[in-house]
């Protein structure tokens, strides 16, 4: 995929996720790796910038190592590490999408579980992982989310959102949507089994 590409696809994608009611405010960052030039990068989104009016020119391009490659001009999201050692980690991974959205932020915030539901491959654990709380940007918070994401393509991040990571942004996001729509249907079944 070109660079031209990756950034269209990755504004798309950033409108649909504030639509939806995924990344309120300026929450929430999301980044894709390719190769530009023969050389593994990674696109990914700009510090304190509201998804609900991203444009391609804000999109920030960086090395595996966190070099800015391109548009200078933007500063990258300050979970940055936290999508970079995924990328280290995961080989197989393309696309990292991070979360503040409401259900499983509230969630997050509990010491409820979020249960696997059917519908995204098989349930072989019965609840999503959640990862032990470390402050937003910390190097704590970005070794502790890609340890966590060695064995699963999403996990709940204690007291702060959710992490989810696909072979492309596409995968990702649709990993990150049914996420909070497991965590809505707990939620509602919770709630109507109640009394
Ligand atoms: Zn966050």
């Amino acid at each position: 995929m070109d660079h031209e590409t990756v950034v269209k696809n990755m504004v798309e994608t950033s409108h649909v996720l504030y639509n939806k009611g995924l990344v309120p405010g300026k929450s929430g960052n999301i980044s894709v790796k390719f190769v530009k030039d023969g050389l593994n990068v990674v696109a990914v989104t700009p510090s304190g910038s509201s998804f609900k009016t991203l444009k391609e020119t804000d999109i920030v391009l960086v090395d595996l190592e966190g070099n800015i490659v391109s548009n200078t001009n933007h500063v990258p999201t300050s979970e940055l590490e936290m999508h970079l050692n995924i990328y280290k980690v995961r080989n197989d991974v393309g696309a990292v999408v991070h979360t503040h959205s409401p259900i499983t932020t509230g969630f997050a915030f509990s010491d409820e579980k979020i249960r696997r539901f059917e519908g995204f491959g098989p349930i072989e654990e019965e609840f999503l992982k959640v990862v032990d709380y470390h402050p937003p940007g910390s190097s704590d918070l970005a070794n502790t989310v890609s340890e966590g994401l060695l064995n699963q393509d999403v996990v709940v991040l204690k007291d702060h959102g959710m992490v989810a990571v696909g072979k492309n942004l596409d995968e990702a996001t649709l990993l990150a949507e049914f996420v909070e729509d497991s965590a809505k249907i707990q939620f509602v079944k919770k709630m109507l089994m109640s009394n």
